[in-house]
């Protein structure tokens, strides 16, 4: 028997309760791992407060990471022993995930652990971290080099907000941070940012085209904001846009794309495919500095996971929160 925590449907509401489970209640899936830490990212906080339609079907183990041990493989390339990390796929959304001592995993979700990272580095990063690292690769990809100028990040306190300011300040960007908390400032300075922003400035609507200030942007936050930050982006800048944790709309015009040859790239992490998600493992290893890993992050049991799902929906949350199932 084992713990996992459980989502269950009773008149449209989620419930969420941690459950004694049997290895043979687990999925049919080839790869049977022990789960060393899990973490919270906001699609959790979503799903396991039932807030937005995350979950597919229920009874669900929810938790879209993990980090842990193989056990037993039916699949070539896995021992026992081997240690693995899996983000994204759907995991917890449409498969049973990571709030849970054991899972089982398709072969093709995991990520063998790089040397040099563990169980809890991985998950202090975890899906919010590998959309950072995706999010910077993509500004490189774009040209945008640390002279090009200031490189602004939304929603910074929060967990892909906070990577990508230690990234970014530790490959020599000058970082400007969004928050709409000033409690966290102290900690963004010590991320790295050099500039501070309050997100009611950046959320005002903005014209077509602002003062260019941005060399790059990565937005976590969508609709006006995201709007505002491509009014307001350089010539020839790029905007990297993952999350909507402000709203899924984008009030914009073309002109930022048309006068100012802006790009706007978006960015997914769920179905990135296994070259670009390996090769975004190992810059994690080089490119985040691991004091930065350790002011980030915040470990919780099981039995937390129901509120501190609550405080990220409600952007209470700073950092990464690890979740240790054991
Ligand atoms: P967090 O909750 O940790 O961070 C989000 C941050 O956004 C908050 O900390 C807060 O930062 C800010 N924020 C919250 N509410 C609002 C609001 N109403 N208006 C403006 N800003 C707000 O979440 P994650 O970092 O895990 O995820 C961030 C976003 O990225 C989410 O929308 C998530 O769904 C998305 N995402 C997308 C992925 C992809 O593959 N495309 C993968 C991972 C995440 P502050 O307090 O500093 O203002």
């Amino acid at each position: 028997m084992f713990n996992a925590l459980v989502l269950e449907q009773e008149e449209g509401k989620t419930l969420a309760a941690i459950k004694q489970l049997e290895l043979s209640d687990l999925p049919d899936e080839d790869v049977l791992i022990e789960v060393t830490y899990s973490s919270l990212n906001y699609k959790d906080g979503l799903a396991v407060t039932g807030t937005g339609k995350i979950v597919h079907s229920f009874p669900m183990v929810p938790g879209i990471d993990l980090a842990g041990v193989v056990k037993e493989s039916r699949d070539p390339g896995f021992q026992p022993g081997d240690e693995v990390i899996m983000t994204g796929w759907s995991v917890g959304e449409r498969y049973w995930g990571g709030y849970s001592q054991y899972a089982r995993m398709k072969p093709e979700w995991l990520v063998k652990m790089p040397q040099g990272m563990d169980a809890a580095k991985a998950m202090s990063i975890g899906t919010a971290g590998l959309t950072a690292m995706l999010c910077v690769m993509a500004l490189e990809e774009g040209g945008i080099t640390p002279d090009k100028g200031t490189v602004v990040v939304t929603g910074a306190a929060g967990g892909v907000g906070s990577v990508a300011v230690a990234i970014l300040s530790k490959l020599g960007y000058n970082v400007a941070a969004v928050t709409g908390r000033e409690s966290t400032h102290e900690y963004l300075r010590g991320l790295g940012a050099t500039e501070l922003l309050s997100r009611e400035e950046m959320a005002e609507k903005a014209r077509p085209l602002e003062k260019q200030r941005w060399a790059g942007a990565i937005d976590t936050v969508g609709d006006t904001i995201l709007a505002r930050l491509l009014a307001e982006t350089d010539y020839r800048g790029v905007v990297a846009a993952c999350g909507l944790a402000g709203g899924y709309k984008l009030p914009s015009t073309v002109m930022p794309f048309i006068l100012r040859n802006v790009r706007l790239q978006g960015v997914d992490s769920v179905l990135c495919p296994a070259d670009i998600r390996s090769a975004a493992w190992s810059r994690l290893l080089t490119d985040l500095p691991a004091n930065a890993l350790g002011e980030i992050s915040n470990v919780i049991g099981l039995s937390e996971l129901p509120q501190a799902a609550a405080d990220i929906v409600a952007g209470k949350v700073q950092g990464r929160t690890l979740v240790d199932p054991n």
